[in-house]
C-alpha cells in the first residue's frame, strides 16, 4: 500500500525511557484531586459549587463561559475543600477546585446504561458534546462543538480524519488508548461524522501501524458512512495540521479522491465524543505516558482528571534520582512542570522526569557550521542563519516574519552543538503558532 508524507525534512527519533505501548494501569483514585477551571487555551469555566459542598461522580462543578470555554465536572465524588489560584507558566492564572474524595462512585464499577443516538439529530449532538465540556484532549484543546459548528466547507465535501499519527514515541498512551479503546474510537468517529455532516472518514494511520489501520476500518465497517485508510509517514512532524494536510493533499492527487475540508480530531478525543453522547459520561480520566531517564517505572496510565503529578509519579516507582527537568508533552516540545501538585488534566498526554536539564543531557555549544539543521527543516528554511539573526536582534519581533517556521524542533534535535534554534527562532520571531 502506498505510504503519504510532507515532501522535504523531518526526523525518526526513537526514546528508550518511554513507557512500552503494550498495555495501561488504571492509576490510585486520589484522595485529594485538584481540578482547574481551565484545563485548556480557552477561558475560564465559572463555578457552580462552593467550598463545604458535596459532589457527585461526573457532576458539573465549573460552567463554561462562553466562546472558548468549555464545562467541567467532578472526576470523583467529594466534598470541596478549598479553591486555590497561581500562576501558570504560560502566565495566566488559574484557578482550581480541591475536592477531597469521599462517597460512593455512581459510574466507577457500575453497569454502563446505553443511549441511542442515531435518532438525534447533528444540533442534539452538538449540545450534547458541549454539556460534557469535551475539548481535543491536547493541546490546544478547543472544544469540540465549537469546532464542529464552525465547520464550513465552500465545495459541500467535508471528510472527519481520524489522526492515528505516531510520529513521537511520547505519543505511546494515544496508541495504547487506540489499541484498547478501538471500538470507542470508531463510533465516536460516526457520532462526531454525523454531529458535523461529514460525507467521510479517512483513517491517517502511520504506516508503522498498518495492523491497526486494518482494525480500524474492520470496525468502520459497520457504520453506514464511507472510510477509508490512509497510510502515512511515520516521521516527525508527521503529526502536524500541516504536514498531515500536505500528505492528505497528496493523497487526494494521486488517488483522484475529494476530501474536501478537513476536520483533524485525535482518537482520544473521539472516544470522549462516545462516552459523552452513548454512556453520558463527561471526561473522568486520560490516558497519559508517564517516563523519563529519572522515573524507575515508565508506565502508560489510565489516570483520574485531577490526580497530581505527585502521586503519578510515585506510583511509577518514583525518581530514581534527582530530577533536573520535569516537564509535560515531549522532550521536543514539552512544557516545563514547577510544582509536583500539577494536576492531569483534559489535554495532558505525557509527563517525564529527566536526570538532566536536556533530554540528551549535553551543554550548549558554539554553531560548528554542519549544516544538519537544513536538511531537517520540513518547510525548507535554514534554521542557522534564523538562529543567529535571532541572536544579533536580542528583541521579540527583532528578525521580522520567521515564514513558515511552526516550532517542529527538527533542527534543535539534530544540533550536534546543542543550540536551542527552534526555541530563539520562534521567541525572537513575529506570528508565532
Ligand atoms: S523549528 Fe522551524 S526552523 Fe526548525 S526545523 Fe522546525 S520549522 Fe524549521
Ligand atoms: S546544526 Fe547546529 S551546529 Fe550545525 S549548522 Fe545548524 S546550528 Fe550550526
Amino acid at each position: 500500500m502506498k505510504i503519504y508524507s510532507f515532501p522535504q525534512g523531518g526526523i525518526q527519533f526513537d526514546d528508550p525511557s518511554v513507557p512500552s505501548r503494550y498495555t495501561s494501569i488504571t492509576s490510585f483514585l486520589p484522595n485529594l484531586s485538584v481540578i482547574p477551571l481551565i484545563q485548556h487555551s480557552g477561558g475560564r469555566a465559572s463555578p457552580t459549587v462552593a467550598v463545604g459542598d458535596l459532589v457527585r461522580e461526573g457532576m458539573l462543578i465549573g460552567q463554561g463561559q462562553g466562546p472558548g470555554s468549555a464545562n467541567i465536572h467532578a472526576a470523583v465524588p467529594g466534598r470541596v475543600v478549598r479553591m486555590v489560584s497561581w500562576k501558570t507558566p504560560e502566565g495566566y492564572t488559574n484557578d482550581a477546585l480541591i475536592i477531597r474524595m469521599e462517597g460512593a462512585f455512581e459510574k466507577l464499577g457500575k453497569k454502563e446504561e446505553v443511549f441511542p443516538w442515531k435518532g438525534l439529530s447533528p444540533v442534539e449532538l452538538q449540545r450534547i458534546i458541549a454539556d460534557y465540556g469535551i475539548v481535543e484532549m491536547e493541546i490546544p484543546g478547543r472544544p469540540v462543538s465549537e469546532l464542529i459548528a464552525g465547520y464550513k466547507s465552500v465545495t459541500d465535501l467535508f471528510t472527519l480524519v481520524v489522526r492515528c499519527v505516531f510520529d513521537d514515541p511520547w505519543l505511546a498512551a494515544d496508541y495504547v488508548l487506540c489499541r484498547e479503546r478501538l471500538k470507542a474510537v470508531v463510533e465516536g468517529s460516526a457520532i462526531t461524522a454525523k454531529a458535523a455532516g461529514v460525507t467521510r472518514i479517512v483513517f491517517a494511520v502511520s504506516h508503522r501501524e498498518q495492523s491497526l489501520g486494518a482494525d480500524l476500518l474492520a470496525e468502520a465497517d459497520q457504520w453506514n458512512i464511507p472510510a477509508s485508510l490512509v497510510l502515512v509517514g511515520s516521521q516527525y512532524p508527521q503529526r502536524n495540521r500541516r504536514e498531515l494536510e500536505l500528505a492528505l493533499r497528496l493523497y487526494e492527487k494521486k488517488e483522484n479522491a475529494s476530501l474536501g475540508d478537513l476536520l483533524i480530531l485525535n482518537p482520544a478525543t473521539l472516544a470522549a465524543v462516545h462516552d459523552a453522547v452513548k454512556l453520558k459520561k463527561p471526561i473522568l480520566d486520560r490516558y497519559i505516558a508517564v517516563g523519563g531517564s529519572a522515573v524507575r517505572a515508565p508506565q502508560v496510565m489510565r489516570a483520574r482528571i485531577g490526580t497530581r503529578l505527585k502521586e503519578i509519579f510515585a506510583q511509577c516507582g518514583g525518581f530514581a534520582g534527582n530530577p533536573k527537568r520535569i516537564a509535560s508533552g515531549s522532550p521536543i516540545r514539552g512544557r516545563l512542570v514547577t510544582d509536583l501538585d500539577e494536576p492531569v488534566i483534559k489535554t495532558s498526554t505525557a509527563f517525564f522526569a529527566l536526570l538532566n536539564a536536556r533530554a540528551g543531557g549535553e551543554r550548549s555549544r558554539d554553531c560548528i557550521n554542519c549544516g544538519e539543521c537544513r536538511p531537517v527543516c520540513p518547510v525548507g528554511l535554514d534554521p542557522e542563519e534564523l538562529y543567529k539573526r535571532s541572536l544579533i536582534s536580542g528583541k521579540k519581533g527583532g528578525i521580522g516574519r520567521r515564514g513558515e517556521c511552526h516550532g517542529c524542533g527538527c533542527c534543535e534535535v539534530v544540533c550536534p552543538s546543542r543550540l536551542p534554534l527552534s526555541t530563539a527562532i520562534t521567541q525572537y520571531a513575529l506570528g508565532e503558532n
